[in-house]
């Protein structure tokens, strides 16, 4: 039998979902989509970098146990988060590469595509009062290349939403017309591969490169101050894809003028088109973004929650972004559902150890110490390297719960019983995985003291 990415990743997710909890699956499974697969390897989107840590040390050994068990054998298995920075090109998407950048791309190959994300998509942008003109030009320029506004220039604060709308141009035109040549670059990159090509006397392809493209998009493009040769070479490629009537799309943190160091010649080619400018979303704005975001992304957030969380962020987008994340991994940690309440903890950094004086604080000696009541040990010696079945357990589940609840990698958790391995500590929370599997006793009391632990000490 053969699978496509998709169908495997499909019955993984199938054969996953009873075996966590359903907040657990929700928040980190359900919004994740497999994009390739080759013999040896499937690569798995998912929404953001966070998740691809947290995914990938909380339940990639169980992911790849049950792949082995669908293939009958090994298949490694990545994430990569949907967002261009961080990415590799994957070989499904059908664009014209910014940069030749493919490791062993050999003359005749086609070159990588460019990294488009997939969620910058128009479908996904919420148009507030804040982004009005900027998102109706990006249309304009996405239905006509090249014809109204030529250069588009979009500027405003981080995480305002300018990349993703450079994306959505990018998406639509190649949808319209997916023969048209298209690169997406950030002024980094395009000083990078400049330099590169310098020093390996290939500028004239670097040139070349550019300059056949049909649209072209340059990102944060206030990169480019003080860099002479950068601007220079840059003020070329603009004039050549210009003059040839192609598209041209620039975003920065400030408008042309303000650029410093920036030639004058690039600064009036800049305003040759249009400037819009994205400002901070509103409230309203705020919510419509959380909401599409919860819904696009199946999160099992409710309204209150939403209204709370934007009053809480209100400088950006990807703040707003982040506020959620946030809130769905202390829901997870926790195994709390999510409410205002818990929201509110969540941001107001009483997340984690050392929370202040809040009941419910989550910290290594709590846990160790519930852990060492239940099983009537003294605490420190859970330290001690003594392996009678009277330590052990009561040490194995306090690893546990610590890992379980806060999240500290294997090293730091051996540092904090006496000097352990990571080995160690792995083999000691898989010993109480297990028990709990097949011992409901067992079971019951370490969920017992995890609730105690969540609790909060009584006596404060
Ligand atoms: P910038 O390039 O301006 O720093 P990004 O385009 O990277 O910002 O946006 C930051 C994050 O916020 C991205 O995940 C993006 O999808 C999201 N975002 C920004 N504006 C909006 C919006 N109006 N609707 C939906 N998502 C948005
Ligand atoms: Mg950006």
């Amino acid at each position: 039998m053969e699978f496509t990415a998709d169908e495997l990743w499909s019955r993984v997710l199938d054969a996953t979902r009873d075996r966590l909890q359903g907040q657990t699956y929700r928040t980190w499974l359900a919004g994740t989509a497999a994009v390739g697969v080759t013999d040896s390897e499937i690569l798995v989107e998912v929404p953001s970098q966070f998740h691809v840590e947290w995914i990938g040390d909380r339940y990639g050994p169980l992911l790849t146990d049950v792949i082995q068990q669908i293939l009958g054998r090994p298949l490694a298995l990545t994430f990569r988060c949907a967002d261009p920075a961080s990415a590799t090109p994957i070989p499904t998407v059908k664009l014209t590469p910014a940069v030749g950048g493919a490791p062993q791309a050999t003359a005749a190959a086609p070159a990588p595509p460019p990294l488009l994300n997939q969620r910058y998509a128009f479908e996904r942008f919420v148009v507030g009062n804040n982004n009005q003109l900027a998102t109706a030009a990006c249309h304009a320029v996405a239905d006509k290349p090249a014809l109204m506004y030529n250069p588009l220039f979009l500027y405003g604060g981080v995480g305002l939403g300018k990349t993703h709308l450079m994306h959505a141009i990018g998406h639509a035109v190649l949808k319209a017309n997916p023969a048209m040549r298209i690169a997406y670059v950030p002024t980094e990159q395009f000083t990078n591969d400049l330099v590169t090509s310098i020093q390996q006397g290939t500028t004239a392809e670097f040139r070349g490169r550019y300059r056949r493209m049909d649209l072209l998009l340059v990102d944060d493009i206030q990169f480019l101050k003080g860099k002479e040769r950068t601007q220079e070479e840059f003020f070329h490629t603009f004039n050549a894809l210009y003059d040839a009537r192609k598209q041209i799309v620039l975003t920065s943190d400030r408008p042309p003028k303000e650029i410093p160091g920036l030639e004058e010649r690039l600064v009036s080619r800049f305003e040759w088109g249009l400037v819009a400018d994205i400002k901070s979303p509103d409230f309203e704005t705020r919510v419509a973004i959380l909401r599409k975001k919860a819904h696009d992304d199946r999160l099992m957030v409710s309204h209150d929650v939403i209204d709370f969380i934007a009053q809480f962020c209100t400088s950006s987008v990807r703040e707003l972004e982040g506020a959620i994340i946030k809130l769905l991994a202390y829901s997870s940690i926790t195994n709390q559902e999510i409410s205002v309440e818990l929201a509110r903890k969540a941001l107001h950094g009483t997340f984690g150890s050392a929370a202040g004086a809040g009941g419910s604080a989550l910290t290594v000696d709590r846990i160790r110490k519930v852990v060492a009541g239940r099983w009537q040990v003294r605490d420190e010696a859970l330290n001690s390297k003594r392996r009678t079945k009277d330590l052990t357990v009561p040490r194995q589940v306090a690893m546990y719960l610590i890992r379980d609840l806060l999240d500290y990698s294997l090293v730091h958790i051996g540092r904090l019983f006496g000097g352990r391995d990571h080995s160690t500590v792995i083999h000691s929370i898989r010993k109480v995985e297990d028990a709990m599997d097949f011992d409901t006793e067992f079971r019951q009391a370490v969920e017992a003291v995890r609730q105690e632990i969540e609790n909060g000490p009584s006596n404060e």
